[in-house]
């Protein structure tokens, strides 16, 4: 995105305040926010990395007197210490501002009755998507995860209008209600998924399984949480609130800014972050910025969906894979559902990429035939011959956090 005087201006503050707490006192030791007077002085500061916020656990990433942090977070880790974000009021208030206005950009008005779904605790979803409905003056109805049978019944008794959930956990929902013919006695209109990297066939799903339009909700716990973005009524990528904070989009493997245009990853800096400003802090999340102003009208830049991790891209046979391209491949293939999985295998000396698949067909004479079919196009599009292997629907795992699709077996 654009960088100017007036954001410079903002990211030295940031910068300044981020300079009150022991991480960047430390790592910019020597610098001052006044140094830096140019885009190309800014893009030389150092990034901010996930080890860095671990490294700083507990309370190092603290830039105020710790006696004006109202909450603490954690974002879930799954080797080392867990990273510990404080809050202030302010930032509470920020991200209830920012929550509030995706409901808004998504079309949610205070008469909506929005079931949270995603978990509460030290993690942020549950608690972010409630605080946004609050502020909004729509009926917050806080169920958090699992319970299949209450979350229906809480559904139509309490006429939900808004579903609050993950991709997977929409997906189980959208299942059973399907399964149980519940849908005409439901209310439901709309969909705000996040967390969660998913793919159009899965979107078109569970949008017509549940008969609701979706939106996708962009954030991470180190930022806020969820709520820092999310797609327009015109559904053409996600708007980001750029004035709490500044974005890069950078070659994961250099560091160095990509095209207008390119897919990369997403780099944040904070602009009024008080408990934990985060200088360019490398959130992992692929995408590309969509040029141009959207039909909506909004004065805000636009990524594309989240095509996926750039620490889940693997190499196999020379050639990089990520989930969300496969995603995209299968979805144009007729009769593969969206829930797929990758088996990579290291077998006598050669790369074996198993692709497990849901499917509807059923008899062992089309199942070969589709199986053939996808390893046909996989190969055509991703340069990748797969092993396919169509399983029955339902077969392969659901769940209420983030479904992990690719499993690399070398190492
Ligand atoms: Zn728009």
């Amino acid at each position: 995105m654009e960088l100017n005087d007036a954001m410079l201006e903002k990211i030295r503050a940031s910068i300044g305040a981020a300079k009150q707490g022991p991480f960047y006192k430390k790592r910019f030791a020597g610098l001052e926010p006044a140094d830096i007077k140019t885009k190309a002085d800014f893009e030389k500061l150092p990034f901010t990395g996930k080890e860095d916020l671990r490294d700083a656990y507990p309370l190092g990433l603290c830039a105020v007197d710790e006696d004006r942090i109202v909450r603490v977070h954690s974002s879930s880790g799954t080797t080392g210490a867990p990273v510990i974000i404080p809050y202030t009021q302010k930032d509470v208030n920020d991200w209830a501002l920012m929550f509030a206005r995706c409901y808004q950009t998504a079309g949610i008005t205070p008469k909506d009755r929005i079931q949270v779904t995603p978990g509460y605790g030290l993690w942020t979803a549950g608690i972010g998507f409630q605080l946004g409905a609050e502020l909004l003056g729509a009926m917050a109805i806080p169920m958090g995860p699992g319970n299949t049978d209450k979350q229906l019944k809480m559904m139509e008794d309490l006429r939900t209008t808004v579903l609050g959930a993950t991709s997977s956990y929409a997906l189980l929902l959208a299942e059973e209600i399907e399964k149980r013919g519940l849908r005409d006695r439901l209310c439901l209109r709309k969909g705000v998924i996040g967390s969660e990297r998913w793919g159009e066939k899965m979107r078109a799903r569970i949008a017509n399984e549940l008969g609701v339009e979706l939106y996708d909700i962009y954030g991470l716990t180190e930022v806020y949480g969820p709520g820092i973005g999310i797609n327009c009524t015109v559904q053409s990528g996600m708007h980001l609130w750029t004035d709490f904070f500044y974005y890069e989009i950078i070659n994961p493997a250099t560091g160095a800014l990509v095209k207008e245009g390119e897919t990369g990853e997403i780099v944040i800096t904070t602009l009024c972050k008080e408990g934990a400003p985060l200088i360019r802090y490398r959130t992992h999340d692929l995408t590309k910025e969509i040029p141009g102003p959207c039909p909506c009208g909004s004065p805000f830049p636009r990524i594309a969906a989240i095509l996926g991790r750039s620490d889940d891209m693997v190499k196999v046979k020379g050639t990089m894979i990520y989930p969300g391209r496969v995603d995209e491949v299968l979805s144009t293939i007729p009769g593969v559902s969206s829930e797929y999985q990758i088996q990579i295998d290291h077998l006598n000396g050669r790369d074996i990429l198993n692709l497990l698949f849901e499917t509807t067909i059923t008899g062992a004479e089309a199942r070969k035939a589709l199986e053939k079919t996808v390893e046909d196009v996989f190969k055509e599009k991703l340069n990748v011959t797969p092993k396919p292997h169509a399983v029955s629907m339902g077969e392969l795992p659901r769940s209420e956090k983030k479904s992990t699709r690719i499993f690399d077996n070398r190492y």
